[in-house]
């Protein structure tokens, strides 16, 4: 071991969520922050994604407070006139480059270490070079900053999760946008955001769907992308809906149901009732387009693939000639344990409102900052869950409802979130508009029956 580092703050991980906390800390505090990740580059899993994705939600919900991903612009063309600019691939890896290199580094407070795995050995924090295998040991005078307790799961880095005979030809979905052959077929495996994208791109580059099969082990339920965007009438109607339709459902299924209804929530095959609930965003161009793939096959996961059959947990369907299998299959979101996102050894990014972790993650940079007392802050911002299935969709609705409530009733921090453009529930200088008042009356009207049933549908 050579040369040692020191520094106040140790974040590991220059994904979203690490690079969010950076960023409201390095506004917040005056202290030297170390940002360790095994990448090269910051951005996480966007620089391993998939060629064709997009974020799925508006660019102004994503990257850091200090600085707006794209121009917040309205999409002045295409099937998603009216609705908000979605950043692709390219240009979040690209403004994660110049928020490191130009604010981050520029700042003098911040030093990257790019290509370098994070280890403890006991409470002994080492970075070690993956080029020249070179270990620091890293002396840190404040806190170490678990900025991978969410990291996602992707096709890129995750192997396919069952066994795939020799000939049968296999790859991640990222290839989809570099083959070299042209198969007769392909079989999309997975029901997220990621096998969606697949098809969309498939379809939309003159691909029929009677040349596709989907293995859809659970129907997914999404959230309709135009009740997701920056503007507050938008997002108090979203939060009056979800409270109105939890208070008075009898069920989880009932709650869904209504929230479909209201045009919150789509489900792609109306005969099916879902059982996934990641609820990825979606457009109603791209649900139309995913209603017209016929060959579904519901038979639960895939234990093995074999040159003529592909295995399922509830039956056998024929492996179609000359295709690929293209993997969706990763886990996509995490879902370790909820931990205190303040304890003596680490601090734990987690999420504390429903979804939107960059938002989260500069809240939590912002309490840091600003706080000086652990058990405050950990009252302040309880961790929160991703949404698996239905139940944890009630769940992470209503443990985000109750600590908006806490963390907004702090003058400071709600004048902070309220001026954050991550911040999807911020109202800013609309706050007297007649419209953004009769919302948040109907928020108002259905919030304390909503969030607890929502609290007992999440059970
Ligand atoms: C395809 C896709 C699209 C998505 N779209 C959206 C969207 O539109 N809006 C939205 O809000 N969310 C979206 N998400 C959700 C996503 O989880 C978050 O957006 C966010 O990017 C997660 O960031 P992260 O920082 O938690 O994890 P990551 O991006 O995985 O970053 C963690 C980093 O930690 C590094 N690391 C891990 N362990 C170590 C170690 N021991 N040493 C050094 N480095 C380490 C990794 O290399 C990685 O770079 C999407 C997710 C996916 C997969």
């Amino acid at each position: 071991m050579t040369r040692a580092l020191e520094t106040d703050y140790l974040v590991v991980g220059a994904g979203a969520m690490g690079m969010a906390f950076t960023d409201a800390l390095l506004d917040h505090v005056d202290a030297h922050v170390t940002l360790v990740d095994r990448r090269h580059v910051p951005g996480g899993h966007w620089i391993d994604a998939y060629p064709f994705v997009q974020l799925h939600q508006a660019s102004v919900f994503y990257g850091v407070g200090s600085t707006v991903l794209g121009t917040g612009a309205v999409q002045a063309t295409g099937p998603e006139k009216g609705m908000q600019e979605r950043a692709r691939v390219s240009e979040i890896r690209a403004y994660y480059d110049r928020i490191l290199f130009d604010r981050f580094l520029g700042s003098g407070r911040v030093t990257f270490v790019g290509g370098s795995e994070y280890r403890a050995d006991g409470s002994v924090h080492l970075v070690t070079s993956l080029l020249s295998g070179e270990t620091r040991s890293v002396t840190v005078r404040r806190r170490v900053v678990d900025a991978t307790y969410l990291s996602p799961a992707i096709p890129a880095t995750t192997p396919v999760p069952f066994p795939v005979a020799d000939e049968v030809r296999v790859a991640p979905i990222a290839d989809l946008a570099r083959l070299t052959w042209t198969p007769r077929s392909y079989v999309i495996v997975g029901s997220g955001k990621t096998a969606t994208d697949g098809i969309i791109w498939l379809l939309g580059n003159g691909v029929p769907p009677d040349r596709i099969t989907w293995v859809r082990p659970r129907d997914p339920w999404m959230l309709n992308r135009a009740t997701v965007q920056p503007d507050p009438v938008v997002a108090l109607e979203l939060a009056a809906n979800v409270m109105e339709a939890a208070a008075s459902a009898a069920s989880l299924d009932e709650m869904f149901l209504r929230l479909e209804a209201a045009d919150v929530l789509f489900r792609i095959d109306r005969d099916v009732m879902p059982r996934m609930a990641k609820t990825p965003t979606l457009a109603a161009w791209e649900l139309e387009i995913l209603r017209s793939v016929e060959h579904v096959v519901r038979l639960g996961h895939i234990t093995q693939v074999t040159r003529r059959e592909i295995v399922l947990d509830h039956g056998t369907v024929a492996m179609p000639r000359d295709a690929l299998v293209v993997h969706c299959a990763a886990a996509g979101l995490s879902y370790p344990p909820l931990v205190p996102i303040w304890s003596p050894d680490m601090l734990r990014l987690q999420t504390v409102r429903a979804g939107f972790p960059c938002f989260n993650a500069a809240l939590v940079g912002y309490v840091e900052a600003t706080r000086d007392d652990d058990r405050e802050r950990n009252r302040l911002c309880p961790p929160n869950v991703y949404p698996d299935d239905l139940a944890s969709w009630a769940r992470m609705h209503a443990r985000g409802a109750l600590a908006s409530r806490t963390f907004g009733a702090e003058p400071d921090i709600a004048a902070w979130a309220d001026g954050c453009a991550l911040n999807p529930s911020r109202i800013g200088a609309r706050r007297g508009d007649p419209a953004v008042c009769a919302a948040r009356t109907r928020v108002t009207e259905h919030y304390e029956r909503g969030v607890t049933r929502l609290a007992e549908l999440g059970r």
